[in-house]
């Protein structure tokens, strides 16, 4: 993988006591300055053109929108994702979110800033907001794993980032017998936004987009606030079924 930021990371005693793995085969790192081993940074599955001009996911050539986007009228405006979820995301997310590899999120904010740099329609936006969690929630798993993604990806961006400019006022329970647009309301009545965000195009970080809906929602509310454009940021994009 070219590219200093992958490569070059300061030594300390934190990499002695717990050192850092790979994020896609969890291997202890060789060079504990890279974020990625030389092996897997060899043959990264990146998506890309051509995606989904909606929601980022592959599209066959010569097609613009993915089926599910042609079906659905999505809020937020356009958005991308670095990878195709499958089992070896979904086992890397799960250490980093649940098992303190919060080395891998150095490494997922390095590729979706990339990502976002490499799309004309994303990297003129000025403010990135994460998805925020629950407090209780958050304080169950340590960390809001969007935010520390969010943090970062603003800093390679050189623009600001707002962990609580929309915060998580409600518990959302399973979602998975409600329609699209019941999960939408759902969603965007759990979500409230704290500050006033008039005229801003505004790029929300997640870790995964699987249906839309949480997007949709923070879309929606950050519309309503007075946001200019909405688009997104994830690591990992679910395929539509
Ligand atoms: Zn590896
Ligand atoms: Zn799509």
């Amino acid at each position: 993988m070219p590219g200093t930021e992958l490569t070059k990371r300061k030594h300390g005693l934190l990499n002695i006591l717990y050192p850092r793995c790979c994020p896609v085969c969890h291997r202890i790192l060789p060079d504990q300055t890279s974020l990625v081993c030389g092996d897997c940074a060899q043959n990264l599955p990146f998506i890309r053109s051509p995606f989904c001009m909606k929601c980022g996911t592959p599209v066959a050539q010569g097609e613009e929108y993915c089926r599910d986007c042609r079906r659905s009228e999505h809020v937020f405006d356009c958005g991308r994702g670095v990878f195709l979820y499958n089992e070896t995301w979904k086992k890397s997310i799960e250490k980093y979110k649940y098992y303190g590899c919060r080395e891998y999120g150095d490494f997922y904010a390095e590729l979706m800033a990339r990502c976002a740099l490499g799309d004309r329609r994303i990297r003129g936006m000025d403010l990135v907001i994460p998805v925020p969690l629950h407090e209780r929630k958050k304080r169950i798993r340590g960390f809001n794993q969007s935010w520390y993604l969010a943090a970062r990806i603003a800093g390679k961006m050189g623009i600001p980032a707002a962990e609580t400019a929309v915060v998580k006022v409600r518990e959302t329970r399973s979602q998975k017998k409600l329609s699209l647009s019941e999960r939408r309301r759902n969603l965007s009545a759990a979500y409230e936004v704290t500050e006033p965000l008039t005229g801003r195009s505004v790029l929300v970080v997640d870790d995964i987009f699987t249906t839309g809906s949480t997007m949709d929602a923070m879309a929606e509310i950050l519309y309503r606030a007075g946001a200019d454009r909405v688009c997104f940021l994830t690591f990992c994009v679910v395929p539509a079924a």
